[in-house]
């Protein structure tokens, strides 16, 4: 049986190398020059840690990032709202993204691999299952679902970098403020991710170390020693129409295509796993009809739900911006009992593989 994998993203690679494992034959097509992922970070949560094991790199990306570290959730003057080694939480291993992507790209013969190649057909292809991990900007998702409207601003503004260090000793946190937020992940080897969001207008004028200047230490710090140009910033845009189904004829969407979500719950790229593990499986007693049905049944649920739980935890946390209502929200979480005050990060990380 053979697949084509349309984009060579997270999700497309973890396509490949979980399709491969159920016996079939894959290639890649992937428009940029080379395979590789952006300077950034990425938390692979526990429901996602359990993906890569069923990938078989699992002790790589163990290896490779920063295990459980702790950390919680502060205010922008430093102050601890919840510490989330009070709670004992589920293992979240920190990485780099090009780190990440390596791991996956590792175990795929670079027979199956192909850069250069833009697909912008669907017709062009022959296969017997065809994977559309194209992104949020997807062609394969506009050119099935012509009427579903595409992605949409989500009215805030991200920030990413990494700052290379070395750093000691840092904790995980993420820190809310009024109408913005940051985060701090430190990666295995002394580098460190950070990120900020902040509510805008699109395209608007902003300069990162300003607003995070005189927020808790080691915001400012990190920003400071990250080169400029090094840093990437976006627009948040999420696919705020639901998808009717996820698949159409022998075309499976997957990752960004299928559902691109608001990354206020670090849970993005962590479905894209998820997908390809389940997709996989799926696919494994090779009646290409029922296991799309199957791959659908199972996966629109689960991730439209956390399209939609990390979009309100975007409104009520980071968003709110009037002092009172602020006021409010941080006294809600200093008086939440820690493992409540997190569950809102967590609830979806009970999640099981399926074994390939
Ligand atoms: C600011 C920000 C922070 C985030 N933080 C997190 C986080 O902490 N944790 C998390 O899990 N997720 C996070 N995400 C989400 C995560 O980045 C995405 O969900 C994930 O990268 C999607 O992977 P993908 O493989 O589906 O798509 P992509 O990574 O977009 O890959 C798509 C690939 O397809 C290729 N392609 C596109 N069109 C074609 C074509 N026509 N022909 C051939 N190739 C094509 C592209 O070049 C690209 O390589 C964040 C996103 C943003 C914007």
């Amino acid at each position: 049986m053979k697949a084509i994998v349309i984009g060579g993203g997270l999700g497309g690679v973890a396509a490949a190398v979980a399709l491969r494992k159920v016996g079939w034959d894959v290639d890649v097509l992937e428009r940029a020059p080379e395979f590789g992922e952006v300077g950034a970070g990425i938390g692979v949560m526990a429901n996602a840690l359990r993906a890569v094991d069923a990938l078989g790199i699992g002790a790589e990306v163990r290896r490779l990032g920063t295990p459980r570290v702790p950390g919680g959730v502060r205010t922008p003057n430093g102050r601890w709202l919840a510490k989330l080694a009070e709670v004992g939480q589920e293992e979240l291993v920190a990485i780099h993204r090009a780190d990440l992507h390596r791991a996956l790209l590792a175990p795929l013969p670079a027979s199956c691999l192909h850069t250069s190649t833009e697909v912008t057909s669907l017709s062009s292809l022959d296969a017997d299952l065809i994977v559309a991990a194209d992104g949020i900007r997807s062609f394969v998702r506009a050119e099935l679902f012509p009427d579903v409207p595409g992605p949409v601003y989500a009215g805030a503004t991200a920030w990413r970098g990494i700052a290379p260090g070395p750093f000691d000793g840092l904790e995980v946190s993420q820190t809310l403020g009024a109408g913005m937020e940051a985060g701090v992940l430190p990666l295995g080897d002394g580098r460190v991710y950070w990120y900020g969001s902040v509510v805008a207008a699109p395209n608007a004028d902003l300069d990162v170390r300003e607003l995070f200047g005189s927020w808790h230490d080691p915001l400012p710090r990190l920003i400071a020693d990250t080169p400029p140009e090094t840093v990437l910033r976006h627009d948040i845009h999420w696919l705020a129409t639901p998808l009717p189904s996820y698949v159409s004829g022998n075309v499976a969407l997957l990752g960004d295509s299928a559902h691109a979500m608001t990354p206020y719950m670090g849970q993005g790229a962590c479905m894209a796993l998820e997908d390809a593990v389940v997709l996989a499986a799926a696919m494994a007693p090779g009646d290409v009809t029922a296991g799309l049905q199957r791959y659908d049944q199972e996966r629109r649920p689960r991730t439209q739900a956390i399209a939609r739980a990390s979009r309100s935890i975007g409104r009520l946390g980071f968003e709110l911006r009037n002092p009172a209502v602020i006021a409010l929200r941080d006294l809600v979480f200093r008086l939440t009992p820690p493992r409540v005050a997190v569950r809102g990060m967590t609830r979806f990380s009970d999640w099981r593989a399926p074994s390939l």
